[in-house]
């Protein structure tokens, strides 16, 4: 049997090592590419014993010389770029690279698969923060976009070009609009790694204090492992969509921070600071996700929430 060949933009990532363990396992060839595999970060895919299993090219997303080399070498069956800036609090600090790497690198793909292969199924990492603050409602994918940071921006600006060249080239293209997804693989400036790690030390004995900004805002915590099964199942689909993936739970920033020290058998208000220098010139305050297009046609279902998601955050700090 031929084995389907998967192309990763951002394999080094949470979700691309996530993913491209989960591709192995489904007898994928999987090729994955980082902008510069020397200077990478390749700890997340030496955790998941990948090193071995997995061939990683350099190129840079933003020269569509090397993207169209890249897909001309391999002619992947699947691509999935999930590279780019992913830090919403840096992307008011860094804009024109949360631009560029969320924006460029999708557009080379869309015109290299139209160049060269139109049969090449494509997955474009799209983000929730587009929906910005619904105001209670919960987004799914007919919702409109109010995006209220340049990584939002950004992030709705793909949407659209994928969307374009969709209904323009007939590419099979799809955007999953995930919400928040975590695991101990994500990168340590991510708030929920910030706070479990630090709550983990306070219970071993130190003496510091968790300083965190606003604490009302409300999220949809994933499982990123499962998240990346999403992913896979919209390029098996008969049409390319668009998907919500979340759990369908919201919570407060109070509520996660509370669980952690909670299943720790601490009191979070003495341990945790407000410090307005981390607030964000702009926050969503409430986001909450209607993922039910992806049960009902994806046969996808997230199993962890929050509380299990903390859990599992927590045995990973111990072992
Ligand atoms: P990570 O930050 O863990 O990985 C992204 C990868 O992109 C990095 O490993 C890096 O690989 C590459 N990259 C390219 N350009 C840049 C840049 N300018 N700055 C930093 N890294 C860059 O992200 P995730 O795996 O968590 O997310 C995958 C995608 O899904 C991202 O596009 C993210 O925005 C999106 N997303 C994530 C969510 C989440 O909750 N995790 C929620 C919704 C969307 P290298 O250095 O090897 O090139």
């Amino acid at each position: 049997m031929i084995k389907k060949k998967a192309l990763i933009f951002g394999i080094t990532g949470q979700d691309g090592s996530y993913l491209a363990n989960f591709l192995v396992n489904k007898k994928y060839n999987v090729y994955g590419c980082s902008r510069n595999i020397n200077k990478a970060n390749i700890s997340n895919l030496d955790s998941l014993l990948l090193r071995d299993k997995v061939k990683i090219f350099s190129a840079s997303n933003h020269l569509y010389e090397e993207v169209e080399k890249l897909i001309h070498q391999i002619m992947p069956d699947e691509i999935y770029y999930l590279s780019g800036q992913s830090s919403v609090g840096l992307s008011f600090k860094k804009p024109i690279e949360s631009l560029n790497s969320n924006i460029l690198g999708i557009i080379n793909i869309l015109e290299a698969c139209r160049n060269l292969n139109h049969q090449i199924r494509i997955y474009y990492a799209g983000s929730s923060e587009c929906f910005g603050d619904t105001n209670g409602i919960s987004a799914n994918e007919l919702t409109p976009f109010h995006p209220q940071s340049p990584y939002a921006i950004a992030k709705s600006s793909a949407y659209w070009l994928v969307n374009n060249y969709r209904d323009s080239y007939k590419l099979y293209i799809c955007t999953g609009i995930l919400f928040n997804h975590e695991s101990p693989l994500r990168p340590k400036w991510a708030v929920t790694q910030k706070i479990v790690s630090t709550a983990c030390r306070i219970a071993q004995g130190t003496n510091e204090k968790l300083k965190l900004g606003r604490l009302d805002i409300s999220r949809d915590w994933g499982w990123a492992p499962e998240y990346v099964e999403a992913m896979w199942l919209m390029l098996q689909s008969n049409n390319p969509e668009d998907y919500v993936i979340a759990t369908g739970e919201t919570n407060t920033l109070e509520d996660f921070v509370n669980e952690v020290f909670d299943q720790l058998g601490l009191n979070w208000k003495k341990h945790v600071e407000i410090d307005e220098k981390l607030f964000r010139p702009s926050d969503i305050h409430l986001s909450t996700a209607d993922p039910n297009k992806a049960k009902e046609f994806l046969r996808w279902e997230a199993k962890y929430k929050m509380n299990d998601v903390i859990k599992m955050l927590i045995d990973s700090q111990y072992m």
